[in-house]
């Protein structure tokens, strides 16, 4: 049993690097927004910031970084190769750094396992092509084969994201390097306990992101969860938070909301029981916030049980 020290709880990796459990989303953290979230939670304690190329905010959480005053080398950075970067994986990096103006990553995971064209050929900064269209000279395989080969000196860890059983094996039987982490959704309404199993026994970390079931969540009106978190006199963000933390997944809540960035980081202390988590674990609802519908082919292939 845990002693649910959840803030100062970091995860070994497959490479031996720690990544701290909690850290902060910044997906649909606008411009204008996200420099102060970033800046508040490091002020907070927070010492993981999650970002990615396609969120279009790496600049300003790069500046909100430089604002906290937390020195670099205490910040876990996680951001994330785009789709239409297949092709360009060394330039994708190569904007990453600039834009979030530091000299290396600590993960670097490859967003989708999917390539896809830009609309603009041979600019990758352009947007998808539209209708979707699915490069078929090269797909996720030969894009790891150039994360494997990044230089240590500017990505720490290489993982992946939105990878289900059937494109890990694949990818598995291909690779030179196991990825460190696997990146995918992971709330009570989405469990997806046979991927999270397989992980483990592949000694791939994973890492839940909309654990709070997203944007405007119904998971947030469900009333066993409810009933869990006045049991324990919390909020249900963090019950959701720490239903994550028991599973063994790091967690990083998005907010721009600074009261919010805060009290999703005052989980200390709270430890689920197993009935608690067998009763999360098997809520009757289920869905998806993040689909595959505008990608140009289905990727979830896996259900979420
Ligand atoms: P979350 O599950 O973290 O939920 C975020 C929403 O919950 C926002 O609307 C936020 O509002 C609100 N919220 C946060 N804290 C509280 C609180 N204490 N009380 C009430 N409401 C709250 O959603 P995300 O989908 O953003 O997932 C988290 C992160 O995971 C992303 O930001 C991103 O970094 C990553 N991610 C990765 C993906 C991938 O493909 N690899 C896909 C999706 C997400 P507000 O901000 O207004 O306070």
């Amino acid at each position: 049993m845990s002693d649910g020290q959840w803030t100062s709880l970091s995860y070994t990796l497959n490479t031996g690097d720690k990544i701290p459990a909690v850290g902060l989303g910044t997906w649909q953290s606008k411009p204008g927004e996200v420099r102060n979230a970033v800046a508040a939670a490091l002020r907070a304690g927070y010492r993981h910031i999650d970002t990615a190329l396609a969120y279009g905010n790496e600049r300003e959480v790069g500046l909100g970084i430089k604002d906290s005053g937390v020195p670099r080398e205490e910040i876990w950075i996680t951001t994330k190769l785009d789709n239409t970067w297949h092709k360009h994986v060394k330039e994708g990096l190569a904007s990453s750094l600039n834009s979030l103006g530091v000299e290396y990553i600590d993960l670097y995971l490859m967003h989708w396992p999917c390539s896809t064209a830009p609309s603009e050929e041979g600019n990758p900064a352009s947007a998808p092509a539209d209708p979707p269209v699915a490069y078929t000279d090269v797909d996720y395989l030969d894009a790891w084969a150039e994360l494997e080969k990044l230089p240590k000196s500017q990505v720490r860890n290489v993982g992946v994201s939105n990878f289900d059983i059937t494109q890990l094996n694949r990818l598995l039987r291909h690779a030179k390097v196991t990825p460190a982490v696997n990146q995918v959704e992971l709330h009570p309404n989405n469990p997806t306990h046979s991927l999270t199993k397989f992980c483990a026994e592949k000694g791939i970390h994973v890492t839940g992101y909309s654990i709070l079931g997203s944007t405007n969540s119904p998971l947030v009106k469900d009333q066993t969860l409810a009933g869990i978190a006045q049991k324990h006199g919390r909020s249900i963000q963090q019950v959701l938070l720490a239903w994550g933390l028991q599973h063994g997944y790091s967690v990083i809540p998005k907010s721009v909301t600074e009261s919010r960035i805060v009290s999703n980081f005052q989980v200390d202390g709270l430890v689920l029981t197993e009935d608690d988590l067998k009763a999360l674990d098997t809520l009757k609802d289920r869905f998806k916030v993040c689909g595959d519908d505008w990608l140009p082919h289905k990727i979830f292939l896996d259900r979420a049980e």
